[in-house]
């Protein structure tokens, strides 16, 4: 039998605070004493929903008319309905939110409200809104236009477009508008804001404070759907039982959590009487109850399938008293796993395999609920919800996958378990780490004894990856010494001296140089682009120019006088430079805030700030003041890889310049100039391969021409050589005896050991692309192989590869195209098992001789 609470948790799990306090039908019947409260709601909410169409308004209620006299004209509303009772509200309507608790009240009121005015709903984006407002004939006259602020907001608004915005709202009362923003963001910070305010009809979603608690309250009492017409406020220690929470600074959503659990589990349902002593026990029982660790023992015994409900609840739970993030409830969710892992839930019984499973699916969930980069860090933060959905998401994976007998019970999930198998050998910042690395060697400790009786593929996949990783992981060098290390602040001067030097990137040079003829600095700038394209190094040259004392008429860097050397030494006291993305980014960041504060007693400061769009939030919000309003001649110059993924702060006040990878043809032509610079000559052939091995990178593409001209003899052989370019033989040979079912050949193992899984899987794609792109009628392979490896290859290897490929074909007696084709397919799909399975056939330990 399902209690009420666990009912109310389970509704509570699948909800957003968009959605409205009504239960879904799809978490069944709830237990009879709940049903009665839920049915005198509905009844209630039928009338309500009367006096909304038009018929006898409800007076507004005392508490709406003391907050609206709160302050000097400023609205504080609570009670939504307010909205429909009130007397006529001039145009524009702005509903400023924190939690979005009471969204979709808001929403329901403003379409009554359109409906007892007789005027259409319109949802816009904000990106229509200037164009809605400025265009006068798009408005329909009687239509109410509502616009959220947060769903799908300008990306990169410029201070202009949002003033104007501003003003066309404040000037268009003749037009029903309705405008939902988050409290604090970026529309709310321009001056024009407080004007548009004045003239708009605001509700303001309040903070939870002393003054602010009694009047929520009343407003929750009187719109449950709980209780019908409680009187609780008026009883003992009620008031105070949520008083209490006030030390934990709860928001508008946190209490409307808490006041259903304390109106569901401690007031009675007929005489709705508080019950203090009846609080205190279900508070108790609940804290019995929330042991995490039980309903996980629970859920992977699969004894009752209510244990899956009150995990997410008991993790729910705990995360709202502690305010933990989602980093701590996935870490907690890792020590708890690994323990289990570790007291021998794992052993030789019928659920060792589950604990498997489940710890697969944790792990493949954690670039989901643990979202490390700037991808949610501009949205704020992980809402509370969006964690809760995905452990609910999670649990339920785990029901179905282990329920019943899969051949693969991973299948699909691989791709997101590499992901964080992957992010532990790069060591990436802000995530789970030490708690991760336990769980694994707990997962390599149990896996043995799991897999040892009848041993499924999935099973031995997954033991590979997990001993793989951790080899990568205790091979590679401390993440945290190299850092400390390699990382100086100024240190990290550029590489070359002038812009000459620079390939490509035409239309940016011009500009950095335009910008250093008028000493005219005082935007930031904004480089985007690729890694490897050049953005640091053309970041570099600015600065250098911008600090230089003489810089030369054609806007560069002298090179000469004392702050070019002081540059080219330490970067002197001007310039700074901080990578977000590296685990000491706050620091980093707080260095550069305090070089911005030093600027005048320098000329100028110049700081660069490199992947802005992987930053945590935190560590922006350092600099966010900074960059908004930089001091007197400070420049930034913000460095990122994608521009959407950047922090709209960040971006708004920087010209921005795109930097594209080299195409082919240019980098042919920039290796054939390096290559005559060094004083080498070599055929056409080893110009190609050369370029096509820097990857449209211009600073990798220097590095390559430099080991060319260093070569004895630079010819294509040695060229190979010395850029492990030579697997394309003993890779088609691996591949020709894994598809003929021989024992097959080693192979041969790429130089760079750290990602060896990855490249070994990369070139088996490559051959297969190239195998593949022999298909196309009239291709020619030396052009389009985008792999140097493949380009003037002169291997039989090859052949003899396409040879068993046709041969096989015959034998099936499907065409070498079709045959060819599901290779590919199979090879190229992120799903990657064939080449997995032709990867097991290979003798342990072999690609590592
Ligand atoms: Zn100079």
């Amino acid at each position: 039998m399902v209690s009420s609470e666990e009912w109310l948790g389970a509704r509570r799990t699948c909800r957003s605070p968009q959605a409205a306090r009504v239960p879904r039908a799809r978490f069944g019947d709830p237990p009879p004493d709940l049903r009665r409260r839920l049915c005198c709601s509905a009844v209630r909410g039928r009338c309500t929903r009367v006096a909304m169409g038009g018929g006898a308004p409800r007076a507004p209620s005392s508490h709406v008319a003391e907050l609206v006299a709160g302050r000097g004209g400023l609205r504080r509303m609570l009670d939504v309905a307010y909205l429909l009772d009130s007397p006529p509200i001039p145009g524009a309507v702005i509903y400023e939110y924190r939690t979005g608790a009471l969204l979709q009240r808001v929403r329901e009121a403003l379409t009554a409200l359109a409906e007892k005015e007789d005027r259409i709903v319109r949802l816009s984006k904000p990106s229509e809104l200037l164009a809605n407002l400025v265009e006068t004939s798009l408005f329909e006259p009687r239509q109410l236009e509502l616009c959220d602020w947060k769903t799908g907001a300008v990306p990169k608004a410029s201070e202009r477009d949002l003033d104007a915005i501003l003003r066309a709202f404040a000037v268009r009362t003749d037009q029903r508008i309705a405008l939902f923003v988050p409290a604090g963001c970026e529309l709310t910070r321009r001056p024009s804001w407080l004007s548009v305010r004045a003239a708009s009809f605001v509700l303001e979603e309040p903070a939870v404070t002393c003054e602010t608690l009694e009047p929520v309250l009343r407003y929750l009492e009187a719109s449950t759907d709980l209780a019908d017409q409680p009187d609780l406020l008026r009883q003992e220690g009620f008031v105070a039982r949520f008083a209490e929470m006030l030390a934990d600074k709860p928001n508008l959503f946190t209490l409307i959590r808490a006041f259903d659990e304390v109106v569901v589990t401690a007031t009675d349902p007929v005489s709705n009487r508080y019950d203090q002593a009846q609080h205190r026990r279900a508070t108790l029982k609940r804290r019995a109850r929330a042991s995490v660790s039980d309903h996980l023992k629970g859920l992977l015994a699969g004894s009752d399938s209510w244990d899956a409900v009150r995990l997410v609840a008991a993790l729910d739970a705990r995360r709202w008293r502690r305010g933990w993030s989602a980093r701590t409830v996935m870490g907690e969710l890792y020590e708890l796993t690994a323990r289990l892992l570790k007291d021998g839930h794992g052993g030789p019984n019928a659920d060792s395999r589950h604990i498997v499973l489940w710890t697969a699916l944790i792990l493949a969930a954690e670039g989901e609920l643990v979202p490390t980069k700037a991808r949610t860090a501009h949205r704020s933060r992980v809402t509370a919800d969006g964690l809760t959905l995905g452990l609910d998401r999670l649990v339920r994976a785990y029901i179905a996958r282990s329920g019943v007998d899969l051949a693969d019970p991973l299948s699909g999930v691989w791709g997101r378990l590499d992901r964080t198998l992957g992010r532990m050998t790069e060591g990436e910042a802000g995530s789970p780490e030490g708690s991760r690395d336990k769980l694994l060697r707990a997962l390599a400790d149990a896996l043995p004894s799991v897999s040892g009786q009848v041993d499924p593929l999935w099973l031995r996949r997954l033991a590979q990856r997990v001993r793989d990783t951790l080899e990568a992981v205790d091979t590679a060098p401390d993440a945290s010494t190299v850092e400390n290390a390699a990382f100086d602040p100024r240190g990290r001067v550029g590489t070359l001296a002038t812009f000459d030097e620079v390939l490509g990137h035409g239309h940016v040079v011009k500009a950095l140089r335009q910008r250093v003829r008028r000493a005219d600095h005082g935007t930031g700038l904004l480089l985007y682009g690729p890694p490897g394209v050049g953005k640091r190094t053309l970041a570099c040259l600015y600065a250098k120019a911008v600090l230089c004392d003489e810089p030369t008429p054609q806007g560069a860097s002298c090179n000469r006088c004392e702050a070019c050397r002081e540059f080219e030494r330490t970067g002197g006291l001007g310039y700074g430079y901080a990578d977000l993305a590296r685990t000491d980014a706050r620091d980093r960041a707080r260095d550069l805030v305090r070089i911005a504060r030093t600027a005048a007693f320098s000329k100028r400061v110049v700081l660069l700030i490199a992947n802005v769009d992987a930053c945590e939030a935190d560590a922006f919000d350092v600099l966010l003041k900074t960059l908004e309003t930089p001091p007197a001649g400070v420049t930034f110059v913000l460095m990122g890889r994608d521009l959407r993924e950047m922090r709209l702060a960040g971006v708004s006040r920087c010209r921005v310049y795109r930097m594209r990878p080299v195409t082919a043809l240019q980098a042919q032509v920039y290796t054939r100039s390096l290559l005559e610079t060094h004083g080498v000559a070599c055929d056409e052939q080893v110009v190609s391969v050369l370029a096509a091995a820097a990857g449209g990178r211009p600073g990798s593409l220097r590095s390559l021409c430099e080991r060319a001209a260093g070569l004895p003899a630079c010819t294509l052989p040695a060229l190979r050589a010395a850029l492990d370019l030579n697997w394309v033989g003993p890779t088609a040979a691996w591949m020709r005896a894994a598809l003929d079912s021989r024992p097959v050949p080693t192979v041969p193992a790429p130089a760079d050991t750290t990602n060896r899984r990855d490249e070994i899987l990369r070139r088996i794609r490559a051959i297969v692309l190239h195998l593949r792109l022999q298909d196309v009628a009239g291709a020619d392979l030396d052009k389009i192989s985008a792999d140097p490896a493949l380009l003037h290859h002169e291997d039989d290897e090859l052949e003899a590869l396409n040879a068993s490929i046709e041969q096989q074909a015959a034998e099936r007696g499907v065409g070498a195209l079709v045959l060819r084709q599901s290779l590919a397919r199979d090879c190229l799909s992120d799903d990657h098992r064939e080449i997995e399975e032709l990867r097991w056939a290979e003798p342990a330990g072999s690609s590592r001789a």
